[in-house]
């Protein structure tokens, strides 16, 4: 055991502050990595505020986009070197037998995944700690290889923001010659916009907001338009064959599902704080779907990291101090970021 600075909530109530946690010592197939960014994800807050069914454990120390380099490894880890950069996203263990992390789902673990916070570890001892600290040990299976090529502070978000979009586009073949819609520009929102053109859909930012359309054209999205005008939203009536909806604010899915071709299809990322009325209609009418779509696998996350690499896509992010996380949240769900949080986790350390 080796105590570690990490940064994080003694209750629902508190603020984030320094503690001190314990990481165990490298087993035989783990890695050591000394983290240096590691980004601020919605799901961090809710965590931290326990609104999510009253499951947060305390002392919880968030933290699911993970970047750093290695410092020690276990004596049977094959895959990686110290040295090395590498990356930690939403899950740190699986049960790796059941149907679904046999075939790279790894998310949906049959057994529930272990999450990389908040969650318990598969012998039953400890609940993970996540991110916002100088270390993490992980088993070599569930850390990815980062490239230098790219800005790390600006990969860090890749490892939720970016898996998350990345896994359904790739899943439903979103490709040139279709027509995507985003709903929603945060962190997901603006990851998708980037990712879907760059697999060359053609990418329409739908928004309520007008500011937001300088912001939108930046990222390469090739149209803007207004949901908040309902004659605009006519207009669009079967336009596209796929929407990713992003947005977890109450909305209505049924506005949408209006907007998508015959066989379109809607992909839900956003958790709204209530279930959502879906008229049978608007499926039938059309043979139209909608779906949901949690991160993704090692594998597929390793393919999304390699990626971006490849076509020099990374997270836009505004870089922070530790001591500044508590502005950040507030900020955040005020949606006052472009787009994500990152901590640079040498500001731990001091
Ligand atoms: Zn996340
Ligand atoms: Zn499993």
């Amino acid at each position: 055991m080796k105590n570690v600075k990490a940064y994080g909530a003694k209750s629902a109530e508190s603020k984030l502050d320094n503690l001190i946690i314990k990481r165990h010592e490298p087993d035989s197939g783990d890695v050591e990595i000394e983290i240096l960014y590691c980004g601020v994800c919605h799901s961090d807050i809710h965590t931290v505020r326990n609104e999510w069914g009253g499951s947060t454990v305390y002392p919880v120390v968030p933290g699911h986009e993970i970047v750093g380099k290695v410092t020690r490894i276990g004596n049977k880890v094959s895959k990686f070197k110290v040295g090395e950069t590498v990356g930690v996203g939403c899950f740190v263990d699986s049960c790796g037998n059941c149907d679904n992390c046999k075939n790279g789902y790894e998310q949906y673990c049959l057994e529930g995944v272990t999450a990389t916070y908040n969650s318990l570890t598969r012998d039953g001892k400890e609940i993970t700690k996540g991110g916002y600290s100088t270390h993490i040990v992980v088993r070599e299976d569930f850390v990815l290889h980062v490239s230098d090529k790219l800005p790390l502070h600006a990969v860090a978000p890749l490892l939720c923001a970016g898996i998350t979009t990345y896994s359904p586009l790739r899943h439903w073949g979103v490709k040139k010659g279709h027509k995507l819609a985003v709903v929603g520009l945060g962190g997901l929102g603006h990851m998708a916009v980037k990712l879907g053109a760059s697999m060359g859909a053609e990418v329409t930012m739908l928004s309520r907001s007008p500011e937001k359309q300088k912001d939108a054209d930046d990222l390469g999205a090739h149209h803007f338009e207004l949901t908040s005008n309902p004659e605009n939203m006519k207009k669009m009536a079967g336009s596209f064959d796929f929407i990713i909806d992003t947005v977890s604010a109450k909305h209505d899915y049924n506005d949408y599902l209006q907007l998508l071709k015959t066989n379109g299809v809607m992909i839900v990322l956003g958790v709204p704080p209530e279930p959502s009325n879906v008229h049978a209609f608007n499926l039938i009418f059309g043979r139209k779907s909608i779906a949901g779509s949690l991160v993704g696998g090692i594998a597929e996350t390793q393919e999304m990291l390699d990626y971006c690499a490849k076509h020099n896509i990374v997270s836009d992010v505004e870089v922070i101090d530790i001591d500044y996380i508590n502005d950040a949240y507030e900020r955040t769900i005020k949606g006052d970021v472009h787009y994500r949080f990152v901590i640079d986790m040498a500001s731990l350390k001091k």
